[in-house]
This record gives structure tokens, C-alpha cells and sequence, in this order.
């Protein structure tokens, strides 16, 4: 579907055209966009800002993403899987805290086959019943492999499609092609899923005219969440090295995606919070409304790094909570536990 078919159609639903997006892009100044963000931000989701508990539950992966540090090919990583008694204590110690949406994240390690995800699945949500949401990120699967993880309970998945370039998409993900990301979009929302997605900005080859087509993207794919995780080049990846651009252009991308998708839930990413100790802040200003507490052990965590220098890596999930809580309140925003369901 890619690209070509950001259909004027489309365009007008979200209220906002290609032309209008390029021409904030290339011309708006920062402050003036992020003022314009978060109007937007405040008129639809309030002051709140949603917490989602995020569970690295694998570090495993079958896949040789040419910027991710645990691509298969990374021998300097060391691996970790947690089992499902591990998932679901984790979970419940979340839920005793408030939490009540959860995101089992792992890389696509088929050590985990869809009935060992079913299980799992089934677990939490025997445990939550319908008080809690919950998301999975574990790659492409085929339609009835969804429809499994969706009877088993699972309520929403994230797949991000990283860019909207097709040859840059082949590139990086090495020769995956974007047009296979794009249709388990399609088939995790014809399957009852709210679908998280969402792109990388600041990759090498990547055009401002990319960067404009991942915003429409993502507003033609009608998301329930989007995120924009800036690129880190990761030492032991074949991008090491390549150059690193200033968190402000994942700031500005930040408010005209909410521009372009105005009821959506935009997390405020961990990414921009390593790029930048006020990376999640400058998020959050510009029209981020979601954080993402990393739940998961401390042990475990600190070998899950897609990117270097990733932050809270010392601190358990429950502490990183008190942490977010203190730094929304300067902005005028307080934390939220809600499920935060797809508006
Ligand atoms: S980005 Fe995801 S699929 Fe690609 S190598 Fe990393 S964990 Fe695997």
C-alpha cells in the first residue's frame, strides 16, 4: 500500500494535507509548532498522561535489523529469556501499582510460539480480566496466528513500520520488505486488535521527504497508538558510527504527527529520553500524552538494548513510576493509570 497511497481521501480525514504537513515542516519554528502540538494534545486527551508497563520479556531474535543491538548477529550480547511465571509476577507486582495496561515486548524469537504467547496471554489476562489491557509486540505473524493471540485475550498489538521509504525499509530491515510490515497492520486490525505503530527518524539515507511520508503514514494507517523513536546508532550494529541528529527534529515530528493524528496515543519515548535527559519532556510538550515505565527486572533490562545508553536501567519499574510522576508536574500534567482504550 505504501507512499502513493496517502489518498486525498484519506488526507482529509485527519483534517490536515501532505502540502500543509511539508510546508509546517520546512517552515515553522519549533516553539511555534510545539504551542500548535499541544493545543491539540490538551483539547483531546486533557492534561493526563497514560501509563503503559512495558515488559522486555526477550532478548532473542531471529532478525538482522541493520540499527537494532540485539539483531541476531550481535555475538556481544548476552540472552535472556523470562518464562511465564516470570511475565506474570512481573505483572501482577504492575498491577498492585496501578498499572493497567501492559506491553509483553520481545524481539521475534521463536522460541516463543504462538502457543506459549496464547499461554501467557491467557495468564495475564485470568489474572486482570477486562480491568487491564493487554498489548504484544512480537513481529509478523500470519492471520490465524493473530486471531489465536486475539481469542487468547490479547487486546492490542504494537508493529512498528520504522520508515515509510520502501528501498530504505529493505535497507535497514535487509529486504523485508515495508509492504509486508504494512499488511500485519492491516490484518491485526481486521482481527479486532488496537494497532500501535510508528517509525524511526533520523536514519542514514533518510530524506526530509521521508520524513513527511512517515507522518502521513501513520495517519493513514488510523493508529490507536504512534510513536517516533529517534535512531541511535548502536556500536555493535552495521550503523555504528553513522550520524546522530538533535533530539529537535524528533520534537517537531512529534507535534506534526499529533497534528495529523489528533485523538491518538502518542508515547513520549525512551529513545528520545536517552538522546536527551529532557528528550521525553520535549516529547510531552510537543504532543506526546503516553509514558512507558520499563517494568521489567533489572537484570533483564539491561541487556534489551536495541540503542546505547539507554536510561533507567538501574531502576525497577515501580521506582521509574515516582520518577515520571515527578517530572510531569512541571509541565502541567499528572500521571494517569486509566487503560487508555484507543479513542
Ligand atoms: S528491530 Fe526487532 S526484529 Fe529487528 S533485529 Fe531488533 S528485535 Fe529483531
Amino acid at each position: 500500500m505504501p507512499l502513493s497511497l496517502i489518498s486525498n481521501d484519506k488526507q482529509k480525514r485527519s483534517g490536515i494535507s501532505r502540502a500543509e504537513i511539508a510546508d509546517l515542516y520546512y517552515n515553522c519554528p519549533t516553539d511555534e509548532l510545539i504551542s500548535i502540538g499541544q493545543r491539540i494534545t490538551v483539547q483531546n486527551h486533557g492534561k493526563s498522561i497514560l501509563l503503559r508497563g512495558l515488559v522486555e520479556f526477550s532478548n532473542y531474535c531471529d532478525r538482522s535489523c541493520l540499527y537494532c543491538g540485539i539483531r541476531k548477529e550481535n555475538d556481544y550480547v548476552k540472552r535472556y529469556r523470562l518464562d511465564k511465571n516470570q511475565i506474570l509476577e512481573i505483572v501482577k507486582l504492575g498491577y498492585e501499582r496501578g498499572l493497567r495496561t501492559f506491553v509483553l515486548q520481545g524481539g521475534e524469537d521463536s522460541y516463543f510460539s504462538t502457543d506459549y504467547l496464547c499461554e501467557i496471554t491467557k495468564g495475564v489476562k485470568d489474572y486482570t480480566g477486562d480491568s487491564a489491557a493487554l498489548t504484544l509486540s512480537c513481529g509478523i505473524h500470519s492471520r490465524s496466528q493473530y486471531r489465536e493471540l486475539a481469542d487468547a485475550g490479547a487486546d492490542r498489538y504494537l508493529i512498528r513500520f520504522e520508515t515509510a521509504n520502501p528501498e530504505l525499509h529493505s535497507f535497514i530491515r535487509q529486504n523485508i520488505p515495508l509492504s509486508k510490515r504494512l499488511k500485519a497492520i492491516e490484518t491485526l486490525k481486521e482481527e479486532g486488535f488496537q494497532v500501535g505503530s510508528g517509525f524511526m527518524i533520523g536514519l542514514p539515507k533518510e530524506t526530509d521527504e521521508d520524513r513527511i511520508d512517515n507522518i502521513m503514514l501513520a495517519g493513514e494507517l488510523e493508529l490507536g497508538m504512534a510513536g517516533i523513536g529517534p535512531f541511535i546508532p548502536h556500536p555493535d550494529t552495521p550503523l555504528a558510527g553513522s550520524l546522530q541528529h538533535p533530539i529537535e527534529l524528533s520534537v517537531r515530528a512529534t507535534a506534526l504527527l499529533r497534528m495529523v493524528l489528533p485523538k491518538t496515543h502518542i508515547p513520549a519515548t525512551t529513545a528520545a529520553g536517552t538522546l536527551d535527559p529532557q528528550g521525553r519532556e520535549m516529547m510531552i510538550q510537543a504532543g506526546a500524552n503516553v509514558l512507558m515505565p520499563n517494568i521489567t527486572p533489572t537484570e533483564a533490562k539491561k541487556n534489551y538494548l536495541l540503542y546505547p545508553g539507554k536510561i533507567c536501567l538501574d531502576e525497577s519499574g515501580i521506582q521509574c513510576i515516582g520518577c515520571l510522576s515527578i517530572r510531569v508536574k512541571p509541565l502541567d500534567r499528572e500521571l494517569s493509570f486509566a487503560k487508555g482504550d484507543t479513542l
